[in-house]
């Protein structure tokens, strides 16, 4: 009978040797597209800790926000300190929109400055925060969208949030993870708190 410890030994190796032929296959160096959907929390949140990660490398990275801006998003009062251009829907899409010519109107003005940072290479990386709506109400003509983000820059990546992301964007994606809705403060009705939610 093989002990425990001698089982694991076997286990971690075989896992090991996994790992590093997968590392020894993996070559190819260049931006990715990375899709952060699903109904949990934490989509915003995990775009712009790749923000923060990118900057702290010292690359440059660009924010875009599809959705009215609040003035008090801790996130971007710390980002703009380390010259992370934002671009952000002044007017427009809320989360309970009933105008939708100028919700459109809005959603075209920021992409066209969406458009600058996706096709300059001095970016590293590109946060669509809150694209996937865009697409999903046909506010952007999803054609051109997808066009514009696979004609970027070959080192730049860009990190797409937002629930639904429709399947063309799926499939122009290199990673995309879903996170799911176990449970929220707000559903117990917990007043969103700032710091932790914006
Ligand atoms: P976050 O910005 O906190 O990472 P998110 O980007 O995943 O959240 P959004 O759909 O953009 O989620 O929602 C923005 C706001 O709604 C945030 O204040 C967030 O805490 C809250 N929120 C996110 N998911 C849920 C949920 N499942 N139920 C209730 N509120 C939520
Ligand atoms: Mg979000």
């Amino acid at each position: 009978m093989m002990d425990k410890q001698a089982k694991h030994k076997i286990k971690s190796q075989k896992l090991k040797e996994k790992v590093d032929s997968h590392v020894a296959q993996a070559q190819t160096e260049r931006g990715v597209v990375l899709i952060i959907t699903g109904n949990g929390k934490g989509k915003s949140t995990a775009g712009f800790g790749t923000v923060a990660r990118c900057v702290g490398h010292g690359y440059q990275a660009a924010v875009v926000q599809f959705i009215k801006g609040t003035w008090d998003c801790g996130e971007r009062t710390l980002l703009e300190q380390h010259d992370v251009p934002f671009a952000v829907m002044g007017t427009g899409f809320t989360w309970e929109t009933q105008d939708r010519e100028s919700d459109i109107a809005a959603a075209e003005k920021v992409w066209r400055e969406a458009k600058l940072f996706l096709a300059d290479p001095q970016y590293h990386l590109v946060l669509l925060d809150e694209l996937t709506y865009m697409l999903g109400y046909d506010y952007l003509n999803k054609e051109e969208v997808i066009e514009v983000i696979n004609n970027r820059p070959k080192n730049q990546s860009v990190v797409i949030t937002g629930r639904g992301a429709i399947k063309a964007l799926k499939d122009i994606a290199d990673t995309v993870s879903e996170i799911k809705d176990i449970k929220h403060a707000f559903k117990a009705g917990i007043k969103a708190r700032k710091g932790v939610d914006w």
